[in-house]
């Protein structure tokens, strides 16, 4: 048996070389302030986050004495990491996009996209949902980011939206039939119950996360009307039940009153857009548990772009003047009633990128600071069904966190400052600038 004072001298020694296992493994973030809106309505202040294999192990009060492991984010205020449940990175549009398809490689598309994640990643945005890509760019460069080939936010992804001929998202519509035929299942465009399932499976098939469907017309499609109804509830109420079927959801864009009632009691998760909701439409939102995604920042680019001078074609420009501005104001209403709100942006729309701004829109249009952040955290992760791993900094969910320079709770701009970033336990982005760390990964 060893003697006593020896016994002790082991145990001291290990207590002290403790810390130095650990530390390998552990990364402690001291933050300033701590946003966590799934977590407290108040701001926390003096709060250490811990990180562990890519997880939050844990948030603790003060400062811990990890100096060789710690991130100093004492003068930052942190928050989880954001969510925006509308972006198409497969594409961005410019002045003139309307040839990118008949001009641009799968492969060209897929090179930019890899930018386009970047860049969203970088500000702040550590997950997305991608509903609606291009050539199965979205899929790809979904995958390349979990591989750790690309960086990028965690994304969901929907593959093609879904259409009916000469529908919103029909990529034939306003193009001489002679020139690019019609669009069929394999390219999303559904027409009947029959095919509305077998462009569902299609788009499971090829790995989508969830089913997009553009329930009425848009913007940006070369169609005269934006608003009107272009599914049969009978044909969502197909997708919906053939998602359900494989555990996914369905989103659905919609401007027009009348498709958006449809989309709703067909029993889609999501309406994005909604600009032209009534108050009865919204009550059918709260009944049913539907989420409003407004994008308010694409309603007020596209205005913004329609007067630019030959930006658009005519058509666009006129229906870019109409429903842009009316996004904002639905909102306040949407808001008032206690619609369910998820944040969301569009963007691709407008550039990749500048996600943020659309706080701003959502603060200026009456919601408080906290549940607008709220909404691209706790809500966010809801409707993604990720509540178990995203949207707070709690033990066990995944360690995706920023930071920004200033209060966002007296000041929303400064969400589109963010100067630091970690998804999934490594850093992208510190005191405001690009760290290496995943490219030395990438040297696996
Ligand atoms: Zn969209």
């Amino acid at each position: 048996m060893m003697p006593l004072r020896i016994t002790l001298l082991v145990l001291v020694l290990l207590m002290l070389s403790l810390p130095d296992a650990t530390a390998q493994e552990q990364t402690h973030l001291h933050c300033g302030t701590l946003i966590d809106p799934g977590v407290s309505s108040e701001a926390l202040s003096e709060r250490t986050v811990i990180v562990e294999n890519g997880e939050v192990v844990g948030v603790e009060e003060g400062f811990t004495l990890w100096e060789d492991h710690a991130v100093d984010l004492r003068s930052s205020y942190c928050l989880p990491g954001l969510i925006d449940l509308h972006t198409h990175l497969s594409n961005e549009f410019e002045q003139g996009g309307y040839i990118d398809r008949f001009r641009l490689m799968p492969t060209d598309m897929a090179l930019q996209a890899a930018r386009y994640a970047y860049i969203t990643l970088m500000a702040g945005f550590t997950t997305v949902r991608d509903i609606g890509g291009s050539e199965g760019v979205d899929l790809s460069l979904r995958d390349a980011i979990n591989r750790g080939d690309s960086a990028g936010p965690r994304m969901f992804v929907a593959g093609q939206s879904l259409a009916v001929t000469g529908g919103h998202a029909d990529p034939t519509t306003g193009y001489r039939e002679d020139v690019v035929g019609n669009a069929g299942v394999e390219h999303g465009v559904v027409n009947g119950e029959a095919a509305a399932r077998e462009a569902t499976r299609l788009a499971i098939k090829r790995g989508a996360d969830q089913i997009k469907i553009t329930a009425t017309g848009g913007v940006l499609s070369l169609n005269a009307d934006g608003t009107r109804p272009h599914f049969q509830e009978d044909e969502i109420a197909a997708i919906v039940r053939t998602a359900a079927d494989h555990g996914l959801k369905v989103a659905a864009h919609a401007h027009g009153d009348e498709g958006v009632q449809r989309a709703i009691r067909a029993g889609v998760a999501s309406i994005e857009h909604g600009t032209y909701m009534s108050d009865e439409t919204m009550q059918l939102m709260i009944d049913n548990g539907v989420y409003l995604v407004p994008t308010i920042t694409a309603g007020k680019s596209v205005a913004d772009s329609s007067r630019i001078e030959g930006y658009y074609i005519p058509s666009v420009v006129e229906k870019a003047q109409e429903v842009g501005p009316e996004i904002q104001e639905m909102f306040a209403r949407a808001y008032g009633r206690g619609v369910p709100i998820a944040f969301g942006t569009d963007a691709g729309v407008f550039r990749h990128g500048r996600n943020a701004v659309e706080f701003e829109y959502m603060v200026e249009a009456g919601m408080p600071p906290m549940e607008a952040l709220y909404a691209a955290t706790v809500s966010a992760a809801d409707l993604l069904d990720q509540s178990e791993h995203l949207g707070s900094l709690e033990a066990g969910k995944i360690a995706d966190i920023i930071a920004v320079p200033r209060d966002p709770l007296t000041d929303i701009s400064v969400l589109s400052e963010v100067t630091f970033v970690m998804k999934e336990g490594v850093v992208y982005k510190r005191d405001g600038q690009p760290t290496a760390d995943y490219l030395h990964a990438m040297q696996r």
